[in-house]
């Protein structure tokens, strides 16, 4: 182990100093994954410190991560990250596990998991001077981006895809983003955002592409841990399993990142097994995970989960990784299954968008198939709040009745169930 980080390719196995590149490797292109300096993180913080924190936010984990202190204290920045951790006794009795929990990214303050990416990735776009920070987005970036270079008065420009629900839309232009519409899909508006960025000499946050994005997501396996902890789950003999939903596979990629760093530390025994989840008509790391290849193909991308709606997934080598290093699985699940997820989940209080609601869809499928049971222990992430689509959630449920204002109508119309 080096003692000072670097950053290493993840496919060559090249290192750069963590100064020397901004984006993916000079060599082949490939991701690059920053390796933190271990001995500082150990020096800079203890285990009963750390859970004994007061920041209830991702900058908790500030010694983890590749930029400085941020401040913007009291700010949505400052704020990203540290969301419930619910316990789901009722969909743990129904799916026959032996527990479960839902990590919900819903409270983040754009309401997904791509706070985490972009709280940092915008920490670094300041500490590089970056005058104008772009993305290209399904929705769900371009807000957390907009949202958090708002919150600390940075320039940014999102390209996201016409058919983006238009709840995400509105949150772009809310946080006074520059907001470009794309007629094409999101691989159309990932590919025009990097030409983009070099014409113009933006810094590009783009999944998968910027390291940094990857730093911040992994946060979200440390949280788990750390929570967990706090319910008092035994690491040492109760296998966890984890369901993350899965698109450039940069979230998933990330939590493995997360879990697999403390392990290196020795503050993680047991590594939890990954499982990833996509949707049957954007399943491009599946079909790799199925035919036993690391060759992601790219797929023509159709599905009512936009977030997880990726023709070629910008992560997808470590995408599938986190799965077969882990001794997990892929999953595909339908449109169908993720809007009866939508309901299952909104029966316990928790409002889950397509994509966030999908990895719940993969849970029930994998206790259907026997890949969980009554042995396991798992933690479903809701990656997105129901907000954001409210045409796919009036889906998912059936219709009121609209009844005339007296009490006969009413009568009629109760169903007093469930
Ligand atoms: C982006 C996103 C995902 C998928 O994350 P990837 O890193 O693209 O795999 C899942 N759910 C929601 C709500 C998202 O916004
Ligand atoms: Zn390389």
């Amino acid at each position: 182990m080096k003692d000072a980080a670097y950053f290493l390719c993840s496919s060559c196995g090249s290192q750069y100093e963590p100064e020397g590149v901004v984006y993916t490797c000079p060599k082949d292109d490939a991701n690059l994954e920053y390796v933190p300096d271990f001995s500082r993180i150990a020096r800079a913080i203890r285990l009963t410190e750390l859970q004994t924190r007061a920041e209830p936010s991702l900058w908790r984990y500030l010694p983890f991560l590749p930029v400085g202190d941020p401040g913007a204290h009291g700010t949505p920045l400052r704020q990203a990250g540290w969301t419930p951790l619910y316990r789901a006794g009722r969909l743990a009795a129904k799916t026959g596990v032996r527990a479960l929990w839902v990590k919900d990214e819903s409270s983040n303050p754009t309401a997904s998991f791509k706070d985490r990416a972009s709280a940092v990735v915008v920490a670094r776009a300041r500490e590089i001077g970056a005058e104008i920070v772009v993305t290209a987005s399904s929705g769900n970036a371009g807000a957390a981006l907009a949202g958090m270079a708002a919150a600390v008065e940075q320039r940014s420009i999102i390209l996201v895809p016409r058919t983006a629900p238009q709840a995400k839309i509105a949150q772009l232009l809310v946080f006074g983003a520059e907001v470009i519409l794309v007629d094409g899909t999101y691989d159309d508006a990932f590919d025009l955002s990097l030409a983009a960025s070099r014409l113009y000499g933006w810094y590009c946050r783009n999944t998968g592409y910027n390291p940094f994005t990857l730093e911040g997501k992994k946060t979200a396996a440390y949280e788990i841990w750390e929570q967990l902890s706090a319910d008092r789950f035994s690491w040492d003999t109760q296998p966890l399993t984890v369901f993350v939903s899965v698109g450039d596979g940069n979230i998933i990629a990330g939590i493995h990142k997360g879990f697999r760093e403390l392990v290196q530390l020795g503050w993680l025994r047991n590594m939890p097994r990954l499982l990833g989840v996509q949707a049957e008509g954007s399943a491009a790391v599946a079909n790799a995970y199925r035919l036993g290849v690391e060759t992601i193909t790219a797929v023509k991308a159709d599905t009512i989960a936009d977030s997880i709606s990726v023709g070629l997934p910008r992560d997808g080598l470590r995408a599938l990784r986190a799965a077969t290093q882990t001794g997990g699985a892929y999953l595909t699940v339908s449109d169908a299954m993720i809007l009866e997820a939508i309901a299952d989940l909104g029966r316990m209080g928790i409002f889950a968008e397509p994509a966030g609601a999908a990895a719940y869809a993969g849970m029930v499928a994998a206790a259907g198939s026997g890949l969980v049971g009554a042995d396991d222990a798992v933690v479903v992430v809701n990656t997105g709040s129901g907000l954001k689509d409210i045409h796919s959630a009036m889906q998912a449920v059936g219709q009121a009745p609209i009844i005339a204002p007296n009490l006969q109508a009413l009568e009629k119309n109760l169903r007093r169930t469930r």
